[in-house]
């Protein structure tokens, strides 16, 4: 008799588990009151995650702090989604070890209930606008957009900050005095009962931090205000209402009021450096980005905006920032090698020195110092040149849809040696002032 003997093998799956956030601790030089701001918790929210990244990179804390955490479920801001591993927002009753978002809910919990913080501050994108009576379909009472949201009218006992209801109503009655974009995006104070009347919001992050004593507030613009720097601004014009309520004195580089320049910095997405071997400016960086020169694999990406990551997928890097993909990087891969020291470019007839993962600026032309490097710059062939140093080169010497960016300034040189990969130059053709 034989016996069929049949292998089955289980594959366990490695349990995913969200990405770890970083806590951002801006304190005053005066002591003060604490407001921790929690950014990003739904992914399909960006006004939720780009204006406590706006906060942090443009606002300075005179007096109490401002304790900032803006992209907490980073996997589902990347994803797009409103909760990669189903949403986040309802796990904070009961969540099981094994529950992807296991580690980053339990590390926040710690954070709210941190004895230094005061009041904290969710930050949404809600469907609709929030109105008291039923309108239609987009302006009505179940709707969440434009609201300053609560859990109940206030939390008995507890002076400081207690009184949720009137100090949700003085932020939108500021909020609602100031200058709106639209009359109809004026803002409410929506009040879920949730300990009564929503037993979903009892599972959620301010249902858990008012039940611990903490007063918790949820800001949500409205998904159906399609412009981002909108939103950033009503969502920064709530938080600054907050600060004042807690008697926290900030100081911005900036006016709030002023569309264009919150437009400006809110899609200036600094750079990222790779391997410090090459630098790429990614306000104005082209879609697809190809022969990036990349190692197989541990390439380490050292972005400027905080809602930066990458996703490796089919062979290539995505670039984030928040849920916006402003690029896809193909590698080229090459082993690399470091080189730290000085490289000579003549520059409009002077001879500068720079290093790789920088920048140069040019009028005319250069030519890039003969070295033992082979030099490829990126768009130009010359016939016979096998390196291409030592040679005189202007803008129209290069192919220009062989630029780095949209805007068609900047073009890529680089340095190889025995194989190897040492290091970029980014040129910086100036544009012609008129
Ligand atoms: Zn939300």
């Amino acid at each position: 008799m034989r016996f069929i003997v049949i292998c089955v093998i289980f594959f366990i799956p490695l349990f995913a588990a969200n990405k770890d956030f970083t806590l951002y601790k801006k304190e005053g030089n005066i002591k003060g009151n604490t407001l921790l701001i929690i950014g990003g918790i739904h992914g399909d929210e960006p006004g939720g995650y780009f204006a406590p990244a706006f906060l942090e990179k443009h606002y300075k804390i005179k007096k109490g702090n401002v304790w900032i955490v803006p992209n907490i479920n980073a996997d589902s801001i990347i994803a797009n989604k409103r909760g990669l591993y189903n949403d986040m927002n309802r796990k904070f009753s009961v969540i099981e070890k094994d529950d992807p978002d296991y580690l980053v809910v339990n590390k926040i919990k710690k954070i709210i209930l941190d004895k230094k913080v005061d009041l904290v501050l969710n930050l949404h994108d809600g469907h609709g606008f929030f109105r008291k009576n039923y309108e239609n379909a987009i302006f009505n009472p179940n709707a969440w957009g434009q609201a300053t949201i609560i859990d109940q009218e206030k939390i008995n006992g507890l002076e400081k900050f207690g009184n949720l209801d009137e100090i949700a109503t003085k932020v939108n009655n500021a909020l609602n005095n100031d200058k709106l974009f639209q009359d109809f995006h004026s803002f409410g104070v929506k009040n879920t009962e949730t300990k009564f009347k929503d037993e979903q919001m009892q599972l959620s992050l301010t249902f858990f931090a008012v039940t611990h004593n903490k007063p918790a507030f949820a800001i949500e613009t409205s998904k159906n205000i399609t412009d981002l720097a909108h939103k950033v601004i009503y969502q920064l014009k709530s938080i600054e209402e907050f600060m004042k309520v807690m008697n926290i004195e900030f100081e911005r580089d900036f006016d709030v009021n002023n569309y264009e320049e919150v437009s400006k910095k809110l899609f200036d997405f600094g750079k990222v450096r790779i391997n410090n071997n090459m630098i790429f400016d990614l306000s104005d960086i082209k879609k697809t980005t190809r022969f990036v020169p990349l190692k197989n694999d541990k390439n380490d990406f050292k972005f400027e905006h905080i809602l930066a990551d990458t996703k490796f997928i089919d062979n290539r890097y995505e670039i984030y920032i928040g849920n916006l993909k402003v690029s896809d990087f193909y590698p080229q891969i090459f082993p690399i090698a470091e080189y730290k020291k000085d490289i000579k470019i003549e520059v409009d007839g002077k001879i500068i020195n720079t290093k790789f993962a920088e920048e140069v600026n040019i009028k005319e032309n250069f030519k890039i110092l003969k070295t033992d490097f082979r030099v490829n710059i990126i768009g130009f062939s010359k016939t016979g040149v096998e390196s291409e140093d030592d040679i005189l080169v202007k803008k129209s010497d290069i192919l220009d849809n062989y630029s780095v960016d949209n805007g068609k300034t900047k073009y890529r040189v680089e340095f190889y040696k025995d194989g190897k990969f040492y290091g970029m130059i980014i040129l910086n053709f100036l544009k012609d002032d008129i």
